[in-house]
C-alpha cells in the first residue's frame, strides 16, 4: 500500500488510515507492506492500495500538478489498484478544483469537479452509504471550502443526514475501486468497514474474518449521538 505525498497531503492525521489498514490486514494474516512516497519521488505503480490525504489549498494544487506529471497513479489505477482519497485528495481526483481562488487541473480519474461553497463546511458529517457497497452509516468530521459535483459515471458514497459533504445532499463518490470522501483525516478510524472494503478490493476476497470493532463502534455511536441532524 502506498501513502501518497505525506509531505503535502497529511494535514489532519491522515497517517491513521495507513495504520488502520495495515493493522486490519495483519489481524487477518494478510501480508502488507506500507510505502510512504514523498512528492519529490516517483510514485510506484505496483501497489494494491493508494491513500491520498487532505490538505490546504497550496499543497493540494502542488500535489495535483506533481501527480499529473508523474503519471504513476494513473498507471496504477489502469492496472486495477484501489484508491482511498480524503477531502483535498478526493477533490484532486476529479477534472478540476479550486485552490487559492484559482481553478486547478485535476487528475481526471473520476467524473467529479469541485468549486467553492459560500461558507466553509466544518463539523460532524454522517450519511447512509450507497447500499451496493454494503457498509454501515458513514460518520466523520469535515473541514473544507470546496463543493463537489458528480457526473453520471460516478455514484455518491452516501446520502447526507448530518453536515454538508459534496453539497448538503450527497457525500463522497466512488467508481470501480476508487473511493473519495469528505470525512476527514483518519476517516478509517471512524469507518473501519471502509478499511475492510479496501482490503477486500485489494485481495479479491469476498469476506474477511471479523475483528473486534467495539472501540470503533463506541466512537461512532458517541459522535453520532452528539451530532445535530440536518433539517428534513
Ligand atoms: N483545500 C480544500 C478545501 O478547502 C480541501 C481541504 C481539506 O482537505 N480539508 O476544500
Amino acid at each position: 500500500m502506498v501513502w501518497v505525498y505525506p509531505d503535502l497531503l497529511s494535514t489532519y492525521g491522515d497517517r491513521g488510515n495507513m495504520l488502520i489498514l495495515a493493522k486490519r490486514a495483519q489481524q487477518r494474516g494478510i501480508p502488507v507492506e506500507t510505502i510512504e512516497v514523498r512528492s519529490d519521488q516517483p510514485l510506484p505503480t505496483h501497489a494494491d492500495i493508494y491513500l491520498i490525504g487532505g490538505g490546504e489549498d497550496g499543497p493540494q494544487a502542488l500535489a495535483a500538478q506533481r501527480l499529473n506529471t508523474d503519471g504513476g497513479l494513473h498507471r496504477a489505477v489502469n492496472q486495477g489498484a484501489a484508491v482511498f482519497a480524503v477531502c483535498a485528495g478526493y477533490q484532486l481526483l476529479g477534472t478540476s478544483f479550486f485552490a487559492k481562488g484559482a481553478k486547478c487541473q485535476g487528475l481526471e480519474l473520476i467524473d467529479i469537479y469541485s468549486d467553492r461553497g459560500e461558507s466553509r463546511a466544518v463539523g460532524e458529517l454522517a450519511g447512509e452509504v450507497d447500499p451496493r457497497l454494503g457498509l454501515p452509516r458513514l460518520t466523520g468530521f469535515e473541514n473544507h471550502g470546496g463543493r463537489t459535483h458528480l457526473g453520471p459515471t460516478v455514484s455518491p458514497l452516501a446520502r447526507v443526514n448530518v453536515g454538508i459533504g459534496n453539497d448538503g445532499q450527497t457525500e463522497g463518490a466512488w467508481r470501480g475501486k476508487i473511493l473519495g470522501t469528505y470525512s476527514h483525516g483518519p476517516a478509517l478510524a471512524r469507518n473501519p468497514a471502509i478499511a475492510d472494503l479496501l482490503l477486500r478490493w485489494a485481495t479479491g476476497y469476498d469476506t474477511l474474518p471479523p475483528v473486534d470493532d467495539s472501540w470503533h463502534d463506541n466512537l461512532r455511536n458517541e459522535r453520532f449521538a452528539a451530532a445535530r441532524p440536518n433539517p428534513q
